[in-house]
């Protein structure tokens, strides 16, 4: 089990829930923008909101944003994303982020680095090394290319050099576009550091393709019990990073209070409509769902909407509550025993009813 570290009020590692982060696109220095958007990630399911900080400016905004969000009553750690600059890191630490993103090899050298732990260790906050080919070391390259490897071992390298300066706060991400590429870093990781993982395939893009490449390479590492803290990295609307995230924590079922539904593809043998049925109940239950999170049920509930007598009563009596479709009709069970047969028009109103009895 990796180590915990605390970013906030958020425990990353250590057994604790895997935490979901995203990232805003508003200009940070819009304290304004930032805040609201902020507050729709948090209220979206986000647990850590990350900030680019190009500038001093940007830095000094962390202040008022979490001032603003505070106002709001949204509480929510904020990370500030450095590059290249290390007194950006530090004035950052200094207008309360909650926890600085690094990496070690763009940021001018080990003094500097040394400047940034310094900083963060009289704050109290963590660390994230975050290592990309672009700054890898020429030694790394020559001896593993630009390769896996090599951004594990610079990884390392780095997380070595901050805890001789005894500093262990650390979260690592070696993230890639490449799927197979994050999945090995990934393990290469796990297998050498205690340190949590933050686990992402970077620069995923756009649409389905994106959130199935988000899903194969997030979701391959934590089937093996790899990774502490998750980030879906795709183009546009950073809300829907936080609905995939958490998508991908429920299909692996790593999403304390989720609520799974279990439907068939239907077939000629259907007769309702069962991908409306399915739709609509998915539609509503989100809103279920968040509920049950927010109030702390850590159970996953099981929902099975099945087309007809082939697989239904198998699939429902399995989950904790079903239904098993026939002609126009369904029978509802309940722990695996039959309590009703319903209508077709009263199968949507009696599992969420259901649902929300849970
Ligand atoms: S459960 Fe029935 S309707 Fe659904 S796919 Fe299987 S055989 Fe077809």
């Amino acid at each position: 089990m990796s180590r915990q570290v605390k970013c906030g009020s958020v425990l990353i590692g250590g057994g604790a829930p895997i935490s979901i982060q995203s990232m805003t696109n508003t200009d940070t220095r819009d304290a304004c923008a930032t805040a609201a958007q902020i507050h729709a990630l948090a209220d979206a399911g986000c647990d850590i909101v990350r900030c680019a900080i190009p500038d001093l400016q940007a830095a000094e905004a962390i202040r008022t944003i979490k001032q603003q969000l505070q106002n709001r009553g949204v509480s929510i750690p904020i990370v500030a994303d450095i590059h290249f600059d290390y007194r950006l890191a530090i004035a950052a630490i200094e207008n309360g982020a909650d926890k600085i993103r690094i990496n070690p090899g763009n940021i001018g050298g080990i003094d500097r680095v040394s400047a940034v732990v310094t900083k963060a260790r009289a704050a109290k906050i963590p660390i994230r090394i975050g290592v990309n080919s672009g700054s890898l070391e020429k030694d790394l390259i020559e001896e593993f290319g630009r390769t896996p490897d090599a951004l594990a071992q610079s990884a390392l390298r780095w997380t070595e050099k901050i805890q001789k300066m005894g500093f262990a706060d650390i979260v690592i991400s070696v993230k890639s576009s490449d799927v197979r590429e994050t999945v090995t870093v990934g393990r290469a990781l796990s297998r050498a550091t205690d340190c949590p993982l933050h686990l992402g395939v970077t620069e995923a893009g756009v649409g389905e393709r994106a959130l199935i490449k988000s899903a194969v390479g997030i979701g391959a590492l934590l089937l093996d019990g790899i990774g502490d803290t998750i980030r879906v990295s795709l183009t546009g609307d950073p809300i829907n990073e936080v609905a995939a995230a958490r998508s991908i924590l429920s299909g692996v079922g790593l999403l304390p209070g989720a609520i799974d539904i279990i439907s068939c593809p239907t077939c000629g043998r259907c007769r309702v409509d069962l991908p409306r049925i399915t739709a609509e109940v998915a539609a509503k239950t989100a809103v279920l769902e968040k509920a049950r999170i927010e109030s702390g049920i850590r159970d996953i509930l099981t929902v099975a909407i099945m087309g007809c007598a082939v697989n239904g009563p198998g699939e429902a009596a399995h989950a904790d509550l079903g239904v098993a479709c026939g002609d126009g009709r369904a029978v509802f069970f309940r722990k695996g025993k039959i309590e009703e047969n319903v209508s077709e028009t009263e199968i949507i109103s009696l599992i969420l009813r259901e649902i929300s009895q849970c």
